[in-house]
């Protein structure tokens, strides 16, 4: 596979969309580079007594429209070149969904799994301890979330921490918070949510009705799972899913979004249901009427819809020309490349981009600060009527830009988030 460059797959297609719609180079400097970069130790205690330390990070990319804002991720391969981009499309995604925020992205480079809850704990507190004395994270300053390993748990850790550091209460300064610390309703399903909303209205305007609309689904974390859910209630047919362990298909019909659960509770995975290693059940799986797949193969199936709920870089150069979905929605930050994006459109496979199709994270993550500041606590289906007239209303604004600039959905997301901010920046009078 070819290395991962996600700064400058950001840069091209940002450079892309300042050429279509002559952006000054003024303005597409600012947006070329983010406004602040923080990179510090992470020094933590562990179990055995011993110190560890681990490079963390915090990108500020654009502040016009308001504070930073944008999760916070644990993975061994988050570097400052993957967060920096990550962070400036943060900025892009908020100005899509139209929401009052910039865009920020933090991370630390370890692998979670390795550590224990209390040595997760003390690293949690560690980070937002600096990034609080450093006066990075602040309610009006820059505001983080869970991103890829980080939940609501590590969410309250670090809200606790930032607290401590303060000596009073601020809740708002992080979102994606458990209930009892603030958090919102329904911001746990919220990114799924929004990418149905998306969905639909792709399929309204493709005159294709959601029972007639049949998916295959990479990725069976919380984003994978909620989808199932959400899109089998409104009538949408799973035909496959997949997790880290590989994935099974429907021989015939399509799973009910229960049974896929009751599959993943059983045994951890999909496909662990029915095989240990490469031993499967085979009476079991005629029994159910499911077949495995891997997760290459489950990306080429004939479906209406793939949706990427998993990780960043799965359909690249070397696959895209395999992909027989007719769109795909990324629920997932990143996981279609640059040079795979460029094979699809030739293909006319339409890609829902992530920060778009995605972006109902940040949208409740936006109404759980609002809440926190007013002191108000909304009913869940408040919050999901606001999501779902955020998300309808994006998918308009870039369907009016996509018409008239005839360009891909990315290139119109990118150019509908840029000039958000680039209306922002002038009228601060920064460019
Ligand atoms: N990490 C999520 C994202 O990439 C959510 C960010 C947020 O809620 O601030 O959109």
């Amino acid at each position: 596979m070819t290395p991962k460059k996600p700064y400058q797959n950001f840069l091209n297609n940002l450079r892309k969309a300042a050429k279509t719609i002559k952006l000054s180079p003024e303005a597409l400097q600012r947006l070329e580079e983010p406004e602040m970069v923080h990179e510090f130790e992470v020094s933590f205690e562990l179990d055995n007594h011993k110190k560890k330390t681990v490079p963390g990070y915090r990108v500020e990319h654009n502040s016009a429209r308001g504070p930073y804002k944008g999760g916070i991720r644990f993975h061994p391969e988050a570097d400052l070149d993957e967060v920096k981009a990550l962070a400036a499309l943060m900025s892009l995604k908020c100005g899509v969904v139209n929401i009052p925020l910039g865009g920020g992205k933090g991370g630390i480079t370890v692998d979670p799994k390795e550590l224990s809850r209390s040595e997760l704990e003390r690293m949690s507190r560690e980070y937002f301890r600096i990034g609080t004395e450093k006066g990075i994270f602040g309610v009006d300053r820059d505001v983080p979330a869970p991103d890829v390993y980080t939940n609501p748990q590590v969410m309250a850790w670090m809200l606790d921490e930032h607290e401590k550091v303060l000596g009073y209460k601020s809740p708002g300064v992080i979102t994606g918070k458990p209930l009892e610390l603030g958090g919102s309703l329904g911001r746990n399903y919220a990114t799924s949510q929004g990418g149905f909303y998306i969905l639909m209205k792709y399929l309204q305007a493709s005159g294709k009705k959601p029972e007639e609309t049949t998916i295959a689904l990479q990725g069976f974390g919380n984003a994978g799972a909620y989808f199932a859910q959400i899109a089998h209630k409104a009538g949408m047919k799973i035909v496959a899913a997949s997790d880290s362990k590989g994935g099974i298909k429907r021989a015939k019909g399509y799973f009910e979004s229960k049974k896929l659960n009751e599959f993943k509770k059983e045994s951890g995975s999909l496909r662990g249901n029915f095989c240990d290693g490469d031993n499967c059940d085979l009476e079991k799986m005629r029994r159910e009427d499911v077949e495995t797949v891997s997760n290459e193969e489950l990306l080429q199936l004939d479906v209406d819809v793939l949706v990427l709920a998993a990780l960043d870089g799965v359909v690249h150069k070397d696959n895209a020309k395999k992909i027989r979905a007719k769109a795909i929605l990324e629920l997932a930050n990143g996981p279609v490349t640059l040079e795979a994006d460029e094979i699809l459109e030739k293909e006319n496979v339409d890609v829902l981009p992530d920060i778009l199709a995605n972006a109902g994270g940040v949208t409740v993550s936006y109404f759980e600060w609002v809440q926190n500041r007013s002191g108000d606590v909304w009913e869940e289906d408040v919050v999901i009527q606001k999501l779902k007239k955020v998300m309808q209303n994006s998918f308009d604004d870039l369907m009016k830009i996509k018409e008239e600039h005839d360009v891909s959905y990315r290139q119109a997301a990118f150019i509908l988030g840029m000039e958000r901010i680039v209306r922002a920046m002038e009228l601060r009078g920064v460019i």
